[in-house]
């Protein structure tokens, strides 16, 4: 393992430091778009698989993977990852050889075809049925099931996204066990891809669901637009954020969530990157936009203050007894890359 510097997107941020660990790196498929993550990749997203959606529809196939020698099991146990320590003591995803653990496929609720890494396939388990005790037993040797909001940031960044991945597919399976259209039970397909109703003369398929959710760092020129909600820790401000609605861009959604929470208008929607959230659900599209009008309003009851920061208050925020989002989020990354402008 050893820590490296990625490349930041924009030509004043500064290169920032990540966990990489190269030998896992290096075998990736050939397809796979590895020369994105040279622009500094946000947290969650470029899992380094090929999620092979080809090989989704032979028969028998994912049956034939499980009893493959080099294929790895990623275990889920009630939304939480199996997290063990690397050689060097560091916490890693553990990733288990699935010629040892087939009993853990046997105890599965859904089985789920992640993708191929370097001719290895990963498959992701949902053991959230089993009890406490039934967990402790079986993975005593192998790590804790622990929250990814709670160690995100300091795994691995291709490992991270993996769990961030089967974490919201393991969601959407747990949630969408009937049929919207006839209400039967419906069954997974397609790799834990697809699920189809039951009823053969309904046969509804869904698909694994993703809510966009736009994220954006207003400013002014000098000063940055940040609100909090009741719910944060004291003093911790962020950007403005919300749900897409049907029938509506992201660039409407940007400016109608900003006018709902602050009553300020933008223009010059920049679309800046964006992150996985599963979180249970999200993709989080981020935006830079400039604010054609400054005095706030508050309308929305869910922001309980919103306020314009300058550079040198943002700067000395945690003096000031306030905090920025954690640092895995988009959130984060679009206050520090505005605030590099200015570097
Ligand atoms: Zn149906």
């Amino acid at each position: 393992m050893v820590w490296a510097a990625i490349k930041p997107s924009h030509p004043k941020s500064r290169w920032v430091p990540v966990r990489l660990i190269w030998c896992k790196l290096a075998p990736m498929s050939d397809s796979y778009p590895l020369h994105l993550i040279a622009k500094r990749p946000n947290y969650y997203g470029f899992s380094g698989l090929d999620r092979s959606a080809h090989i989704r529809e032979e028969e028998g196939w994912l049956e034939r993977l499980i009893l493959e020698p080099e294929t790895r099991l990623v275990p889920v146990w009630r939304s939480r990852s199996l997290i063990t320590d690397d050689a060097m003591g560091e916490p890693c995803a553990a990733l288990l050889p699935a010629v040892d653990h087939q009993v853990l496929v046997e105890h599965a609720e859904f089985v789920v075809f992640l993708g191929e890494k370097g001719g290895i396939s990963h498959i992701g388990l949902d053991l959230s049925p089993l009890d406490e005790h039934h967990v402790h037993d079986l993975f005593a040797d192998h790590g804790m099931f622990t929250d990814l909001r709670q160690i995100g940031p300091v795994l691995e960044r291709f490992e991270g996204s993996i769990l961030a991945y089967v974490r919201g597919l393991m969601y959407w399976h747990q949630r969408h066990r009937f049929c919207g259209v006839c209400g039967t039970e419906t069954i997974s397909t397609k790799g834990g891809h697809q699920r189809n109703c039951a009823n053969p003369d309904c046969r509804a398929p869904t698909f694994p669901r993703t809510d966009p959710a736009v994220i954006m760092l207003v400013h002014d020129g000098d000063r940055a637009l940040l609100g909090r909600q009741k719910v944060w820790k004291p003093g911790m401000y962020s950007t403005l954020a919300g749900f897409v609605e049907p029938g509506e861009t992201l660039e409407e959604a940007v400016a109608r969530e900003v006018w709902e929470e602050t009553n300020v208008h933008v223009e010059d929607v920049r679309y800046h990157s964006s992150q996985p959230w599963p979180f249970p659900a999200s993709v989080m599209l981020g935006f830079h936009a400039k604010a054609r009008t400054t005095d706030i309003n508050r309308n929305d009851e869910e922001v309980e203050d919103a306020q314009w920061f300058t550079l040198d208050e943002l700067k000395n925020f945690e003096r000031l007894g306030n905090s920025l989002p954690r640092p895995d989020s988009i959130a984060r990354r679009l206050i520090e890359d505005w605030m590099a402008e200015f570097e």
